[in-house]
This record gives C-alpha cells, sequence and structure tokens, in this order.
C-alpha cells in the first residue's frame, strides 16, 4: 500500500511541487478509493486554501511546520461551515458554526483540511458499519472491517490518501483501526487534548487523537494538538513537551510491564505470536521485561459500557429535532416531533445505548449499576498505578484477533462489546495509549498496544519508535 509521511509531503513541496497538485491528488485519491473513508470532501475550500499557500510560498512568507499538507479529520470534530454528520442522519447537513481546537492548531500550522470521515454513529461501535452514509473497508482485505469507531480515519491514512487524520478514543476508537489497519494510532492521555467542538459521546472518556503512518508523524501532531484550552475545562494545564524529541531516546533500561490479564485466554495463538515478537524487538534493543497483573481487566467492559451509555443518554438529548439539522416530517405534536425524530434518525445501536443508559440512570437502578460501575473504574485507574510503580510502561493487544468480517458482529451487540476488552480499560483509567504495527498474521494487520502513566506520552513515543525501527 502506498504511505505518504509528513517528511515525504515536505519534500515534494520543496522540490517543486504544488501545495493545489498534492491537495488534488489527496482528492482524487479519496474519489477513486472504493473503501469508503469519507463521508465528505472540501474540495473547493481545500484547493483555494492550497493555491493560497502556494502563493505565500512563492511570496516567501514564513510558513508553518504542516504548510500545503492535505489532512483529514473524523466527522464527529466540528469544522466551521463543513458538513459534520457523526456518521449520523440526525445531522446529516449539519455545518458547524466553528471548528474544534485540535482543528484549528492544525490549520494554523497550514494543514489543508480535505474532508470529514466516515465513523461509527457517534462514536458507537467497533467497525465502523453504524455509519450512516456507506460502508467503510479494510483496504488489507475489503470484505473485513477497518476497525472502529474512527475507521474513516485509519483507511484515510493506510490507503495514503493524507499523511495523517485526527480521529477521537472513547473506548479504543483510535486504536482498534489503527491496529486493524497496519498504521500508527495515538490516544493520548485524558485532558491532553482539548475537546472543544469534538461532539461529546462520553465526555469522561473522549478523547481526540492523530492516525500516522509512522510514529514520528504521530509525535509531531500531538505536539501542535495538545495543551490547554479555555474552552475546554478538563483539558490539562500542563506545559506540552515536544514529542518529537523523545524519538530517538531508545529503551535502554526502560522497563516493559506485561500485564498477564492480557495475554492470557481469549487471545489468537498467531496475534499472540506476532505480538511477542513485538515485545522481542524491544528486548533486544534494550527494554526489560517485567510481569504484572491488573486483576480488575474482567470488570473493564461491563463498567465501561454502563459509563459511556449513561454519558451518551445524557450527551444526545440534545438531538431533538429542534436544534441542528435533523426533523421528522409530520409530526403530530411537540412530544411526537421529539419522539419521532429520534426513533426515525438515531440508528439502532445509538438508541440501544440511550434507552439503556437512560434505564442506568434511574432512581432505583443508579446504584445498583452507575454507581457500582464507577467504583470499579476507580479500582481500574489504582491497579494501573499501582503496575507503572513496578514498570514505565506496558505491553497488550489491542484486540484478541485480527479484523474480522464486515457483519461478522454486527447483529450480536455483545460480541461487538467484548471485541474492545483490550482498549476500554485505558480509557477507564484515562491513560494514553500507543498503538504500532507489529508483523502482520495471514495478510491482515496487527498492532502492539503500549501504554503509559497519564500524561507520559514521551515515554509511549520513545518506544513506540524503538519498536517501530526494529521492524524496519
Ligand atoms: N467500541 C467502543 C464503543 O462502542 C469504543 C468506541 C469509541 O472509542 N468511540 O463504545
Amino acid at each position: 500500500m502506498p504511505t505518504l509521511t509528513l517528511h515525504g509531503a515536505r519534500e515534494r513541496l520543496s522540490q517543486g511541487e504544488s501545495s493545489e497538485s498534492l491537495v488534488s491528488k489527496a482528492l482524487d485519491a479519496a474519489k477513486s478509493s472504493t473503501n469508503g473513508a469519507f463521508n465528505t470532501l472540501d474540495e473547493s475550500r481545500s484547493l483555494d486554501r492550497a493555491r493560497e499557500l502556494d502563493k505565500a510560498r512563492k511570496d516567501g512568507k514564513s510558513l508553518g511546520p504542516l504548510a500545503g499538507i492535505p489532512i483529514a479529520i473524523k466527522d464527529n470534530i466540528c469544522t466551521e461551515g463543513l458538513r459534520t454528520t457523526c456518521g449520523s442522519k440526525i445531522l446529516d447537513g449539519f455545518k458547524p458554526p466553528y471548528s474544534a481546537t485540535a482543528v484549528l492548531r492544525l490549520e494554523s500550522a497550514g494543514a489543508i483540511l480535505i474532508g470529514k470521515t466516515a465513523m461509527d454513529e457517534f462514536g458507537m461501535g467497533s467497525t465502523s458499519e453504524s455509519n450512516a452514509f456507506g460502508v467503510v473497508r479494510n483496504p488489507a482485505d475489503p470484505t473485513r472491517t477497518p476497525g472502529g469507531s474512527s475507521g474513516g480515519s485509519a483507511v484515510s491514512v493506510a490507503e495514503g490518501i493524507v499523511p495523517v487524520a485526527l480521529g477521537s478514543d472513547t473506548g479504543g476508537s483510535i486504536r482498534l483501526p489503527a491496529s486493524f489497519c497496519g498504521v500508527v494510532g495515538l490516544k493520548p492521555t485524558y485532558g491532553r487534548v482539548s475537546r472543544y467542538g469534538l461532539i461529546a459521546y462520553a465526555s469522561s472518556l473522549d478523547q481526540i487523537g492523530p492516525f500516522a503512518s509512522n510514529v514520528s508523524d504521530a509525535a509531531e501532531i500531538l505536539s501542535l494538538i495538545a495543551g490547554a484550552d479555555d474552552r475546554d475545562n478538563t483539558s490539562a494545564r500542563l506545559d506540552v513537551p515536544d514529542f518529537t524529541s523523545a524519538l530517538d531516546q531508545g529503551v535502554v533500561g526502560l522497563r516493559v510491564g506485561i500485564p498477564a490479564e492480557y495475554w492470557g485466554e481469549g487471545l489468537d495463538p498467531q496475534v499472540k505470536a506476532a505480538l511477542e515478537d513485538g515485545v522481542r524487538r524491544l528486548t533486544d534493543a534494550g527494554a526489560i521485561v517485567v510481569p504484572v497483573s491488573l486483576p480488575s481487566t474482567k470488570y473493564a467492559v461491563s463498567a465501561y459500557y454502563i459509563i459511556a451509555m449513561a454519558e451518551a443518554s445524557s450527551n444526545l438529548s440534545r438531538f431533538d429535532g429542534v436544534r441542528y439539522t435533523g426533523r421528522t416530517k409530520d409530526a403530530k405534536s411537540l412530544l411526537d416531533m421529539y419522539s419521532r425524530t429520534r426513533s426515525e434518525l438515531f440508528g439502532q445501536e445509538v438508541q440501544r445505548r440511550i434507552l439503556l443508559g437512560t434505564f442506568v440512570l434511574s432512581s432505583g437502578y443508579y446504584d445498583a449499576y452507575y454507581a457500582k460501575a464507577q467504583r470499579i473504574r476507580e479500582l481500574i485507574r489504582r491497579e494501573f498505578q499501582d503496575a507503572f510503580r513496578h514498570c514505565d510502561l506496558l505491553a497488550a493487544p489491542t484486540a484478541p484477533t485480527t479484523a474480522w468480517k464486515l457483519g461478522e458482529k454486527l447483529e450480536d451487540p455483545l460480541a461487538m462489546y467484548l471485541s474492545d476488552i483490550d482498549t476500554i480499560a485505558v480509557n477507564l483509567a484515562g491513560l494514553p495509549g500507543l498503538v504500532v504495527p507489529v508483523s502482520p498474521v495471514g495478510g491482515l494487520p496487527v498492532g502492539l498496544q503500549l501504554i503509559a502513566p497519564a500524561f507520559q506520552e514521551s515515554t509511549l513515543i520513545r518506544a513506540g519508535r524503538a519498536l517501530e525501527k526494529a521492524g524496519d
């Protein structure tokens, strides 16, 4: 598969290729692809912007680090004036009046946004199949899922349409598609990147992060989008290091924890072998393996789905047919309009989650479900803290298998939820996670997941780069 890197794009620009040409090639590649990465392309604006940058370059103006480089953005991240649907009919045609902070930061570095990528409706899914605007396919095998929910962003990078794309990760939505599509995916620490302009699914878990074809590009994008934002009071008031300076620090003496619970039952033996080979690359480069235990991992799926659905039921109450775009046609009363709009325009999975989320928050059930899930969340957070007393980072699978066939788990929500087993505890604990490709299994990509203590993304980047280097 063709890959496009930030370095490669810059080289082409410095050798005289125009940004207009770079952007129009990206648009052509997006249009001719049959894998469905995009819900919307912003052709005329992106080409206009490319021409402006070409002129600025010619005039010798000083330009940002991403000047003239095409990028893609997940369809749940607001982009001013550009259709933003969350993969849902209820937001079809919605054009946000403002852009997300992360988008503004990339644009002010000169990046040119070519379009919005396909996703599971409101981020609820692991396959991108519930995108209302078309099927998304895995470039390594188009009969299989690219993973989700940020499937379109992963595909746009895997196909070499753009060098980098933004996704969001609530329970694995950056890391799972990165693993299934063979690209790098980075879920930052909760609070590292502003969520302003990210349409909320589960606010205590959602984080924006990059997809890239290599660790260096992911580190560079993180450095640009990270940092405090007055518009998001959960964004951390912490200095942002230059994450690229961690790239070549190597892993000599770095302690890599192997959490037993992630490497046992259910893990496909061939996937396990590929992942172990990845860990071996780290130890060959000087890292030390330390066995650790995270005993409450087995409760993570249940706790996550209670908390995520509870938050979703509240966040999605704003889509009622009054504001935004979607509204049913022939309502008989206001109440009828609310309920018909929501029944007609939300997909099945979204409705299921709103119902279950409302249920677990209702009086009489709140303590039995929601409050209990919050206690498990705290337990999981503490177990990670304890594990990090013995190691600097953790290495784990991203998923127990490679990408499965489209449709395979669509009718079985529980099987779908269980496929998130390796990614969701990280969100419950608010930690950063990085997925780096290792050797494929049967022609399908596999990614090793590295997990670090909060705000230690530099450790991930350091180890991720060492892993990548050893594989080159
Ligand atoms: N698959 C998980 C869910 O459906 C995670 C999705 C995400 O990270 N947005 O909730």
